[in-house]
C-alpha cells in the first residue's frame, strides 16, 4: 500500500499519516526525516543536499527524489509506506511517478485531507507555545489550566509568529499555487481519495480506514 498524503499546512495530514503507519504497519516517511538521516549518515546525496542547505538554497528535486527512492527501496517498505510532505509540486509528482514506474510501481492512494483556509487560520491562531519548556497548547482544544500560563513551567504562553494569521495565510497561498494542483494530478491518475478534515481527528481517520480497508 503506497500512500501519499495531500492537504494544506495545518490540515492535520501528518497526524493522520502517523495513524495510518501504525494501523497498517508501514513506515511513515517524511522528507525531513530522510534529509536528516542522509546528512547524519554522510551519504553522497546527503552531502550534496547539505551544500545547498548550508547556502540557504532549496535542494534540487533530483537529490530529494534520489534519497526518497533509496529510502523506499529499503526492506521495511516492502508492504508499502505513507509519504508525508512529498511531493509538493507537479514536477516533483511527475519525477516520483517516473521513478516508481521504472520499478514497475505506482502510488495506490493519494489522500487529500480537505480543510478550508478559514478553519486552518482559526485553528492555528488558537495555538499557544511556551518558550521556556517548548510545551504547546490550544486555547480551545488543549487549554492550559491557568489561562496564558504554562502548566509545566509557569512561564507566559505566546502566539508564535509561525501561527499568526498573516504568516499562515502566506503559507496557504504557496500551498494553493504549488501543491493544490496535485489534487487534479492524482485525480487524473485515479488514485485520489478525499476526506473531510474539519471533523475530529478520530472521525477523519475512520474515513481513511474506510478508503484503505480494515
Ligand atoms: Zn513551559
Amino acid at each position: 500500500m503506497k500512500i501519499i498524503m495531500l492537504g494544506a499546512p495545518g490540515a492535520g495530514k501528518g497526524t493522520q499519516a502517523k495513524k495510518i503507519a501504525e494501523k497498517y504497519q508501514i513506515p511513515h516517511i517524511s522528507t525531513g526525516d530522510i534529509f536528516r538521516a542522509n546528512i547524519k549518515g554522510g551519504t553522497e546525496l546527503g552531502m550534496k543536499a547539505k551544500t545547498f542547505m548550508d547556502q540557504g538554497m532549496l535542494v534540487p528535486d533530483e537529490i530529494t527524489i534520489g534519497m526518497l527512492m533509496d529510502r523506499i527501496g529499503q526492506e521495511d517498505c516492502i508492504n508499502g509506506y505513507v509519504l508525508d510532505g512529498f511531493p509538493r509540486t507537479i514536477p516533483q509528482a511527475e519525477s516520483l511517478t517516473k521513478a516508481l514506474a521504472e520499478r514497475g510501481e505506482k502510488v495506490d492512494y493519494a489522500i487529500n485531507v480537505d480543510v478550508p483556509d478559514e478553519n486552518i487560520i482559526n485553528r492555528m491562531s488558537g495555538r499557544r507555545a511556551c518558550l521556556g519548556c517548548g510545551a504547546t497548547y490550544h486555547i480551545t482544544f488543549n487549554p492550559p489550566v491557568k489561562e496564558g500560563i504554562c502548566d509545566t513551567c509557569g512561564q507566559e504562553l505566546v502566539l508564535r509568529d509561525d501561527d499568526k494569521p498573516e504568516t499562515v495565510k502566506k503559507r496557504l497561498d504557496v500551498y494553493h499555487q504549488q501543491t493544490q494542483p496535485l489534487i487534479d494530478y492524482y485525480k487524473n491518475a485515479e488514485v485520489l481519495a478525499e476526506v473531510d478534515g474539519t471533523q475530529p481527528m478520530d472521525a477523519v481517520f475512520q474515513d481513511i480506514v474506510e478508503i484503505l480497508g480494515e
